[in-house]
Order: C-alpha cells, then sequence, then structure tokens
C-alpha cells in the first residue's frame, strides 16, 4: 500500500522547477499539498492546474529567509488540512561566482535561502510534528552537497550544511523521516540570477546533459510513499551520461 493518499505536504519553492513538478505528481498521486514561493501569480495557476485535474492544493506567498513568514505558512497548512505530514524543504538559489568576484551579497543570500530556508521550515514544523507523533522533512540538497567545483564554494557550502542539518536531525528523532534529495543538473529556472560571466558559461555548460524536474519529483514521491517505519534517509539523482 502506498502511505501516500491524503497526506498533507506543504512545499516550499513551489513556484517552478522541482517544487513545482513534485507538487504536481504528489497531488496526482492523492496528497493535499500546500505550494509556497514568492511569485504567487505562479503558484496560483499550479494550484488551478492541480484542480483541474482533481487534485487538492493550496497556495500562499512565503519568503523562507523570513522566520515569522515561514511560521505563518506552516501553521496555514495546519489551519486548512488539520496535520501536517510533510514539509518539503525546497527553495533554494544559486548565484554561483569565483569567490575572488568578491560577490559579498549573493553570498549572503545563498546562505540565507539555502541553510536559513530550511531551518525556519524545521523551526516552524517540528514541533507540529512532535504533538502529533510523526512527520517527515524532505530537504533538497544537491551533488553539490558531495563535490564542490569552481564558482560554486559558497552553494556547495549551503549544501553540505542541507545535508548535515539533515543528518543531525535524523539521528535525534524516533518517529520523524528525514530524507535529503540530490539532485544532479536539472533543466530549471536556477542560476537565472548569475551575475559572474564565468559562472553563466560553467552553467550552460553542465545543462548540456540535464534531467527532467519530473525525475527528481519521482524520487519525492517514493520517499514519501514508503512506510512510516521506512525513512528513505538520502537519494542522489543525476543524469545517466553525466560525470558530474
Ligand atoms: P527553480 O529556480 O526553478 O526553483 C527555485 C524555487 O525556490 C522557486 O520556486 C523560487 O520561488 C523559490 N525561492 C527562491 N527564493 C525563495 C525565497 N526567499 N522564499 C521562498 N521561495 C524562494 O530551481 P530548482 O527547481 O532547480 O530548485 C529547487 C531546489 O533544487 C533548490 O534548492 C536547488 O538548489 C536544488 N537543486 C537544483 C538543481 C538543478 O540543477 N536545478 C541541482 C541540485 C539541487 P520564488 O522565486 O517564486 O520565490
Amino acid at each position: 500500500m502506498s502511505n501516500i493518499e491524503n497526506k498533507v505536504i506543504a512545499i516550499t519553492g513551489a513556484s517552478s522547477g522541482i517544487g513545482e513538478a513534485s507538487a504536481k505528481l504528489l497531488a496526482q498521486n492523492g496528497a493535499k499539498v500546500v505550494l509556497g514561493a514568492r511569485r504567487t501569480q505562479k503558484l496560483e495557476k499550479i494550484v488551478d492546474a492541480i484542480h483541474v485535474q482533481g487534485g487538492i492544493a493550496k497556495y500562499k506567498a512565503l519568503n523562507v529567509t523570513d522566520r515569522e513568514n515561514m511560521k505563518a505558512f506552516i501553521h496555514f497548512v495546519k489551519e486548512k488540512f488539520g496535520r501536517v505530514d510533510v514539509i518539503f524543504n525546497n527553495a533554494g538559489v544559486m548565484p554561483l561566482s569565483p569567490m575572488n568576484a568578491l560577490k559579498v551579497e549573493e553570498w549572503d543570500k545563498m546562505i540565507a535561502v539555502n541553510i536559513h530556508g530550511v531551518l525556519n521550515g524545521i523551526a516552524a514544523g517540528l514541533p507540529i510534528m512532535e504533538a502529533q507523533g510523526g512527520g517527515q522533512f524532505i530537504n533538497t540538497a544537491s551533488i553539490g552537497a558531495h563535490v564542490v567545483v569552481p564558482t560554486g564554494a559558497v552553494y556547495c557550502a549551503t549544501k553540505y550544511a542541507v545535508w548535515a542539518i539533515s543528518e543531525g536531525l535524523r539521528q535525534e528523532s524516533q518517529n520523524i523521516r528525514v530524507t535529503t534529495i540530490s539532485p544532479g543538473v536539472v533543466e530549471t529556472e536556477l542560476g537565472s540570477d548569475i551575475t559572474a560571466a564565468s559562472a553563466k558559461e560553467a552553467l550552460q555548460e553542465f545543462r548540456k546533459i540535464s534531467l527532467s524536474p519530473e525525475a527528481i519529483a519521482r524520487a519525492v514521491l517514493y520517499a514519501v510513499s514508503q512506510p512510516d517505519d521506512v525513512d528513505v534517509n538520502e537519494i542522489i539523482v543525476r543524469p545517466t551520461a553525466s560525470a558530474f
């Protein structure tokens, strides 16, 4: 039996890419999904498309860097559906650059979204899941949580942090499942905020071999669908032809 029907799943970074694809696939499989991101027009369209397919979905504006805003998002989920079974901490940014370009504001942005965003999701959801007696965090790391590449020092550092935070939470949890998803290169809007020319070129090169976001959504579905006593801790999904 698939353990997904009627599960209440909050998804951050749901306005495009992996978050959007996951929201659609999870809803198709019977979950009640709540989508969060800053671009609410996009969220509205995605929720409408889910409704047309017969799925159950809601959305709310969310900036993951703001702890109170994240708390309000997760409380909205609980208020609308009565519980919070899964929080998919997926929002992320990737303005890659060489260190000597000193794009210190972009470093701060990556730390704020990729690390604080995940911590804020955990802080908002953990007390609710503990009170419920169970739940699941799925945190999007990256292949950059396993290897570091030039222009990726800070981005990879944030993803190593996501890996470590997830592993620490897993070790401390008895009935809360913790899954780290590490995608290889996926064709999405990620990196559209890159301002360093050398990093733009490198990304174009990487993207020559890439996955669709649906490939990662299927991994999320797999992790959620397992029985409660099975915790899929980590999934790495790369394009078959990718050496990176
Ligand atoms: P997208 O750029 O398509 O999606 C990123 C999502 O994050 C958007 O929905 C965006 O929404 C949201 N987001 C960004 N900043 C914030 C914020 N401050 N508050 C709330 N939401 C925010 O890229 P992907 O789908 O590829 O990225 C999803 C995750 O996958 C990221 O964590 C990324 O690091 C990771 N990843 C991606 C890989 C790839 O090759 N694409 C490879 C490995 C990991 P909005 O702008 O509307 O707020």
